[in-house]
């Protein structure tokens, strides 16, 4: 007899909703996580009385008012906006494109200006019709100014090669907003847990049972033999040793840093937008909950080739990629104990709100089919 209804390997925010709303039901779980810790890529460590964000910056935003209320249940949210700034050779430009970015590039000061300025560019490259390249495809949705100053060299840090050489599909559109609204999402909640997001997952993990440090891997038939069901969250290339090859990645690396100030940049998000610097952002993390402490944290963040050391974070959608997965997800369909579930199982960059969404789904679904 299995002793548990439901094995959860992860516990990141999907493994940690699930296993909230099934055990609320009388469903008995087990959650097992490799890290040493909980809460997946969201988890936040207090360092210093600030709560860093250990696997990148954070900002929790949705127009789904049943996510916004739900985790809204388990941590109250603060009040903070995400309002990046773009550094380019040391001039400030605030992001994403508006008013205030456009004042800041060409001195205009009306939407009409603006627009006008935009499509004057524009038509420099009338004679691209089907962009071949990144390169292309910003220089005709935004003209040279855009492009060159607060597009060109962040992208080519993210993805490590020239613009010429990333596909024109990545950027389909450039959202440009014609009033002095700084604010980067467009959705109607957004926020930060107070407190930091690993308390999110404690409060929704309480009273479940939570092993860290355990891989599935190193004990796989003790752990399937233990539960009805498994949720994996894991990869699912790993899941099946990679036979059809692994899938690909891109990855980041994190340099951190606690100064003795107050202050260092003002902002919670700076990105430096020129190819020189050789990170992409630098994020100081006590802005993302109004601190007021002594000192600071700084974490420099740098795009990087994916390996065995380090952290698969940005899937590489490409054709080849695809292809690989669709393999995977062919035997996943054939697997009656085991549900692929959260961005490494599925192999998708899902932000947080849909994973909430997402693992509501599946725990009512289940619920339904007893
Ligand atoms: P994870 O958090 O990765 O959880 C999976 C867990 O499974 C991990 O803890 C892992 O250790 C564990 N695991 C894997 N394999 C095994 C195994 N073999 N045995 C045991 N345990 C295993 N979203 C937003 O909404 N806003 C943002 O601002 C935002 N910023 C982001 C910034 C970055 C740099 C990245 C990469 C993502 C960002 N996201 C953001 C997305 C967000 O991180 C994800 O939506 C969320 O973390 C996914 O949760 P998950 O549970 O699917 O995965």
């Amino acid at each position: 007899m299995a002793k548990y209804d439901y094995l959860i390997v992860g516990a990141g925010l999907f493994g940690a909703v699930f296993a909230h709303e099934v055990s609320k039901k009388g469903k008995k779980c087990l959650v097992i996580d490799k890290r040493q810790h909980i809460a997946g890529n969201i988890y936040t460590e207090n360092i210093a009385g600030i709560n860093v964000h250990k696997y990148g910056a954070h900002i929790f935003h949705t127009s789904n008012k049943e996510v916004w209320n739900y985790v809204n249940s388990f941590v109250e949210f603060n009040r903070f906006t995400n309002s990046p700034i773009a550094n380019h050779k040391g001039r400030l430009f605030n992001l994403p494109f508006n008013m205030n970015t456009f004042y800041q590039l060409w001195g205009v000061k009306t939407p009409e200006e603006a627009k006008k300025k935009i499509e004057k560019q524009r038509a420099e490259y009338f004679d691209i019709k089907e962009p071949r390249n990144l390169e292309e495809q910003a220089l005709v949705l935004g003209g040279r100014d855009i492009y060159e100053k607060l597009i060109k060299g962040y992208t080519e840090k993210q993805w490590g090669r020239p613009a010429t050489q990333i596909p024109a599909f990545i950027i389909r559109r450039l959202p440009f907003r014609y009033t002095f609204d700084n604010n980067y999402f467009n959705d109607i909640y957004q926020g930060i847990p107070i407190g930091g997001y690993t308390k999110l997952i404690e409060n929704l993990l309480d009273g479940v049972e939570v092993r860290t440090g355990e891989n599935y891997f190193d004990r796989k038939y003790d752990f399937d033999n233990l539960a009805k069901k498994i949720v994996y969250t894991g990869k699912i290339d790993e899941f099946y040793e990679c036979q059809f090859g692994e899938l690909e990645y891109r990855s980041l690396y994190f340099e951190n840093e606690l100064l003795n100030m107050p202050d260092f940049q003002g902002n919670a998000v700076v990105n430096y937008t020129d190819r020189e610097v050789p990170y992409t952002r630098i994020i100081e993390h006590k802005h993302f909950e109004f601190g007021t402490q002594d000192k600071t944290y700084i974490t420099r963040e740098y795009p990087h080739e994916f390996s065995k050391d380090n952290e698969p974070y940005y899937p590489i959608n490409d054709q080849k990629n695809q292809l690989v997965l669709s393999k995977y997800q062919e035997l996943a369909r054939k697997q009656t104990k085991v549900v692929f579930c959260g961005r490494l199982a599925e192999y998708k960059y899902y932000d947080m709100h849909q994973v909430v969404a997402k693992a509501l789904e599946l725990s009512k679904k289940v619920q339904n089919n007893g």
